[in-house]
């Protein structure tokens, strides 16, 4: 072990896991490749006022979760706790907006920072791959990223995903909601720092996990009977959509989420063998967010899934993504010229697309089948010194332990047509 270990809340991503990892990255970028979104990759570090003023001053984000520095010019910076706030960014910054029809849609990939109190499932660097829609007011489109999410987490075998689906309304019907909530919540007892939030943000007191607190909210107002008709119509559209589509979800009128910036569809994918930290993924509309970072009007949609809580949705259901074989081909030599023969064969057959891996260090024979077995190869590649004057190399087939001579000129193509077109490599 080395004096340093990695800092609290943060892991290191090593093989073989990390080759999961990668599998749920791809899993959830495919399909938003398919649907016509362009990948966006944006700065780690923003200006800190990007976020007080995008996710809001109120969040716990904000206030208490973000990594903020000053750097030596003064310039005050923050580590990016979430992805929508910086893409949109971005994209006004771009002017992509301006330069071609609307919704511009992005997706992203990378990793977040919050100073949370780290615990299962809960870490202070995680990564998100995540998806926004900018400038379209349109029920397809909010159905659009919940159905390639769904079908995201379909695409990786998990069963044990649910929707859960809400309207935070907008600006035409939240104030009056907003102010039957404030009335009501200032009837409860609550203590000092919940009693200043109903003044901020009252939705967020709607999302206070403490049991106490859950009980006296039993009767809280609840947006759904407050929403304006086309607020209600939207959200109707919404719901048709995805049960046309197949997508089953359940209405949780309580779901409001910790970002300040929603409006009308709100959603959250949740997984039941997580524990506490059940919300895999999550997102819905923020129609003001472009003004309050001062852009245009530009209605917008987004999510942002946990690629670390699917992981482990996927340990708990026992589903292993299917990971590329890492080596296909693993050459054994024995001797100089059977390693310089054998070394030009590996970089052959890499270039032909197969996944080839080589005795490295001249080892002897049987350290060296011990690494090619632990490589997970199908075939190992014997040479010696007999097979080079006979013009062979034994192919071992290292499931069926089989041995066959096979001429070295004709080798690559041997060892490519025996692993046929689903060799690791060659997707
Ligand atoms: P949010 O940006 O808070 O809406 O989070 C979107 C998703 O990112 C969540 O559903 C989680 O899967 C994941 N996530 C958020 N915070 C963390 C964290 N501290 N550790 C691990 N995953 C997280």
């Amino acid at each position: 072990m080395s004096t340093f270990s990695a800092p609290k809340g943060t892991y290191d991503l090593l093989p073989p896991d990390s080759a999961a990892f990668l599998a749920v990255r791809e899993a959830i970028a495919a399909p938003l490749r398919r649907a016509g979104y362009g990948y966006v990759e944006t700065p780690g570090f923003e200006h800190v006022e990007l976020f007080a003023r995008g996710v809001g001053e109120s969040t716990d984000i904000v206030t208490k979760e973000m990594y903020t520095l000053t750097t030596k010019g003064g310039t005050r910076l923050a580590l990016r706790p979430e992805g929508t706030a910086s893409v949109l960014r971005a994209a006004l910054q771009a002017n992509l907006h301006r330069s071609g029809s609307l919704p511009v849609k992005l997706w992203y990939s990378g990793t977040y920072y919050r100073y949370e109190r780290p615990q299962a499932g809960r870490y202070r660097h995680f990564s998100q791959v995540g998806a926004e829609a900018i400038g379209a007011e349109d029920p397809v489109l909010d159905a659009e990223l919940i159905i390639l999410a769904a079908d995201a987490y379909r695409s990786l075998g998990l069963s044990g995903v649910r929707l859960l689906l809400n309207s935070l309304g907008d600006r035409t019907c939240r104030p009056a909601y907003r102010e039957a909530l404030q009335n009501f919540l200032r009837g409860l007892d609550l203590d000092e720092e919940t009693r200043a939030r109903i003044e901020i943000n009252p939705l967020r007191v709607l999302d206070d996990k403490r049991p106490d607190v859950r009980r006296q909210l039993a009767d809280a107002p609840l947006l759904r009977d407050h929403l304006c008709e086309s607020c209600k119509e939207y959200h109707e559209g919404v719901r048709a959509l995805l049960t046309a589509a197949g997508v089953p979800f359940t209405d949780d009128p309580a779901l409001v989420r910790g970002l300040d910036y929603y409006t009308r569809t709100t959603f959250e994918f949740v997984h039941d063998g997580l524990g506490s930290q059940s919300a895999v993924g999550g997102g819905g509309r923020y129609d003001g967010l472009s003004e309050l970072i001062g852009g245009p009007a530009l209605p917008s949609v987004g999510w942002a899934l946990g690629v670390d809580r699917t992981v482990l949705a996927l340990r708990a259901e026992g589903v292993a993504p299917a990971v590329p074989a890492a080596t296909d081909v693993f050459a054994v030599p024995m001797g100089d010229e059977a390693r310089r023969v054998l070394f030009a064969t590996v970089t052959e057959l890499r270039r032909a697309g197969v996944a080839a891996d080589f005795a490295y260090g001249g080892k002897g024979v049987k350290a060296s089948m011990k690494a090619a077995n632990r490589s997970g190869a199908r075939y190992a590649v014997v040479l010696g010194e007999r097979d080079i004057a006979e013009g062979v190399a034994q192919v071992k087939d290292l499931e069926s332990g089989d041995q066959v001579a096979v001429p070295l000129d004709g080798l690559v193509a041997d060892l490519a047509a025996r692993l046929g077109p689903g060799a690791a490599g060659r997707e």
